[in-house]
């Protein structure tokens, strides 16, 4: 029985071996793992920072497709850079993937993962993370998954960073990081995993202690805070009403949106549904509304239909927008 304190799996050596070759053997096709260039890892490690994998490959595809490198991203306008990445949420993570474009353009690529960490957005994880793929740099990426796999391993005793910096394989670090995260999102599970097809199952003093599905101690989450939104889908003609929220916004800025509806308390407005929408600890309580109007109202603009694809559209606007035309608002 392992003791409580600081454990340590015993053998490293074997658990590296046995989770490599399970990695080779058993790993999701994803596109980001066909190539271990640069920008591709990069691209993907901010992305996939608050989004699901299965989400977030529509998107990776499509702003490789319009941004293929570095010198592209660089070069293009910031609205564009905030149209691509519309829908994914957490919009800060494409203004500094873009500012850290134009500063390797100004200083060149980062070659090390202290040279990673000087750039915006990027924190220890995903320092760690590009440097050991695309570097093959010995550094352990520790995320979400790690931290489940590791509290598991080492049955809530091990101090999860120095733990997973031990067992790192420093001839395969980028697969390594990979693999010990593939194991958290398919096998070592959140709530019950899936002992019975783990490959590192006899180096697990969790399992071996049946406290498997205790671990980790979670902090008890924070509140979650309910907002009513009554927004208002206004047209004239085939033209929807937009406003853009001001670059001194917190949160989206520079991002158009549809107006609440408050602010057109003369227009006869008609209800076509309700969504909830959460960010964070906020859940939005969304009520659309449409209606019509003549003129030109303040604080906005008429936009045509077929520009709104290349918008960058608040991701709550995008959702009323689908709910009132229901193929979405790129067939408006
Ligand atoms: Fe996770 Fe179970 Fe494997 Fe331990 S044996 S690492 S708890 S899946």
């Amino acid at each position: 029985m392992p003791s409580l304190s600081r454990f340590c799996i015993p053998e490293p050596l074997s658990f590296r071996r046995e989770l490599l070759a399970w990695y080779d053997e058993s790993r999701r096709a994803l596109p980001w793992r066909e190539s271990t260039d640069f920008y591709r890892v990069w691209l993907s490690e901010i992305m996939l920072q608050q989004t699901r994998v299965e989400a977030a490959i529509p998107y990776y595809l499509r702003f490789l497709d319009r941004f293929p490198t570095i010198q592209a991203l660089a070069e293009a306008a910031e609205p564009d850079v905030l149209a691509a990445w519309s829908g994914l949420g957490y919009y800060s993570r494409a203004r500094n993937l873009h500012r850290a474009a134009r500063l390797a353009g100004e200083r060149g690529l980062p070659a090390s993962y202290e040279a990673l960490r000087g750039l915006p957005g990027v924190g220890r994880y995903t320092a760690a993370a590009v440097a050991s793929i695309a570097l093959r740099e010995a550094h352990a990426a520790v995320d979400g998954n790690v931290v489940r796999v590791v509290s598991r391993l080492t049955n809530g005793t091990g101090e999860i960073d120095k733990e997973a910096q031990r067992l790192l394989d420093r001839e395969r670090p980028g697969d390594f990081n990979q693999a010990m995260m593939e194991l958290g999102a398919t096998v070592c599970v959140p709530g019950v995993p899936k002992c019975g097809d783990c490959p590192v199952l006899r180096h697990c003093a969790g399992h071996a202690a049946g406290r498997e599905r205790e671990l980790p101690v979670r902090a008890p989450k924070p509140a979650v805070r309910e907002i009513a939104l009554e927004l208002i889908v206004l047209r004239r003609g085939d033209e929807v009403f937009l406003s853009r929220r001001g670059a001194s916004e917190k949160r989206l800025a520079g991002f158009w949106e549809l107006p609440e509806r408050a602010g057109f308390p003369k227009v006869v407005a008609e209800p076509a549904g309700r969504f909830t929408h959460r960010i964070v600890n906020d859940r939005f309580r969304v009520a659309v509304w449409t209606g019509r109007t003549r003129g030109n109202p303040p604080g906005g603009e008429w936009v045509d239909p077929a520009a709104l694809s290349g918008l960058p559209l608040t991701t709550i606007s995008r959702k009323a927008l689908h709910l009132v035309h229901n193929s979405g608002p790129r067939d408006l």
